[in-house]
């Protein structure tokens, strides 16, 4: 009971069965997963979807498999948090976090793109599954693979945090860690499909995996009431959960399930990695490729194959777009944990501190509603903040030393760091 009508290039407009086919035979475009939406609007309400478990197979009219999945179980209904701590310290009375920092199993956004890559792959019938990642890609696809069965290959840039590495190497998965950049990598994998005929999960089957990130998006908006934000800021790295979420909100108003509200997407990336936002803020289609250097590895694309997806997205919106340095995003990451005790990964930290560029710039005003995307989980990337951070006060295991030491800390002295 699929509601798929199959696949249809996003450019020229020209259709395909549903296969693990990504690009356009015609004009190299990207393939789009087609639905009836007609069939789904006669199916869906808001009854049969508060009646399935608390994951995000509760949407399945609006996802792309065939039969029952086999992967997420406990994937998605992450947390929506009110931010109240956050919003009274930055001047925001709606702050909203959506934190995949604590998706099942390995803490992020990308186990709902792979539940879904990973239930397409089966049903095509492959038994090898793979990927490009910059890391938190590879450690979704290699625990997904561990509990449908299936054989896994990991390609990862070489600079990749351990936990990266640990958190695939763990679950069984043959992990190769190119040398080069997330782009090398990706290259090479583009080569690897063609030879081995494996589903690489964002190369053949992305049409398949993309649609996953909708239930980012589809979330949020059942979270609020089936209302929508209005505004909500979203990481970029390849160009695929923004216009993603974009996409969800369109669908629920077209599926009859959030009557008409108005959103502003907003684009973060890093200082460091922002050809997206160069090209937003230069008001042009074309996204000049760079060289990443930032700690914010996971969302470190310099040619983002969805990049033109994210300006359409956030153009069509009224949207905007910025970028935070490295220290910025430091910063954002240690507010975020002080006041609202979530530890989010540098991509968490992009999102926070570009929310407060926009609201200093005027674009988000201090009364709107707004939800920061918290796309991964800090205890994955603690190289990132290692060095930031006061290191832990070190005593004799004697209660005089503590005494000592308090006196210091209550009166808001700070000991030396380490100091014994
Ligand atoms: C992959 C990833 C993103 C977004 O990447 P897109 O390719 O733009 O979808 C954001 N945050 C984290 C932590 C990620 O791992
Ligand atoms: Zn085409």
């Amino acid at each position: 009971m699929s509601y798929v009508n199959g696949l249809k290039c996003r450019e020229c407009g020209r259709s395909y069965p549903v296969e693990p086919l990504h690009v356009c035979e015609n004009c190299f475009g990207p393939l789009e997963v087609v639905y009836d939406y007609e069939r789904i609007k006669a199916s869906v309400s808001h009854g049969l979807i508060k009646s399935r478990q608390q994951n995000l197979w509760r949407y399945r009219e609006l996802l792309p498999i065939e039969g029952e999945p086999i992967a997420g179980p406990c994937s998605g209904f992450t947390p929506l948090l009110r931010a109240e701590r956050l919003g009274a310290e930055i001047g925001l009375k709606h702050l909203y976090l959506k934190d995949d920092s604590v998706n099942h199993p390995t803490l992020s956004y990308k186990d709902r793109v792979v539940s879904v890559a990973i239930t397409k792959a089966n049903e095509f019938g492959f038994t090898t599954v793979s990927c490009a990642s910059t890391g938190n890609l590879a450690t979704a696809v290699a625990a997904h693979a561990a509990r449908a069965g299936l054989k896994c290959y990991i390609f990862m840039p070489e600079a990749v945090e351990a936990g990266k590495v640990v958190g695939s190497t763990i679950y069984g998965a043959h992990v190769i860690t190119v040398k080069g950049n997330y782009d090398d990598v990706n290259r090479l994998c583009s080569e690897i499909a063609d030879k081995y005929g494996w589903a690489f999960v964002n190369i053949n089957l992305r049409p398949y995996y993309t649609e996953g990130a909708k239930t980012f998006g589809f979330e949020i908006a059942e979270q609020l009431n089936w209302r929508l934000p209005q505004h909500i800021v979203v990481p970029t790295a390849g160009g695929t959960i923004l216009p993603k979420v974009a996409k969800a909100f369109h669908e629920l108003k077209q599926v009859g399930l959030v009557r008409d509200g108005e959103f502003k997407i907003h684009s973060a990336q890093a200082a460091g990695s922002a050809p997206v936002i160069h090209a937003l803020h230069r008001r042009t289609d074309l996204i000049a490729p760079v060289k990443p250097d930032t700690i914010a590895k996971s969302i470190a694309i310099g040619n983002p194959a969805d990049g033109y997806y994210v300006l359409r997205a956030v153009r069509e919106s009224g949207g905007w777009g910025e970028s935070a340095t490295d220290p910025e995003i430091i910063d954002a990451m240690k507010l975020l944990a002080r006041t609202e005790g979530v530890f989010a990964e540098p991509a968490g930290g992009t999102t926070l501190a570009v929310a407060l560029k926009l609201l200093n710039q005027g674009r988000i005003k201090s009364d709107e509603s707004v939800v920061i995307s918290i796309t991964g989980n800090g205890y994955k990337t603690l190289e990132a903040v290692m060095q930031q951070v006061q290191a832990p006060f070190v005593i004799e295991a004697r209660l005089k030393e503590f005494d000592a030491l308090f006196e210091q800390l209550k009166n808001g002295r700070r000991a030396a760091a380490g100091a014994a």
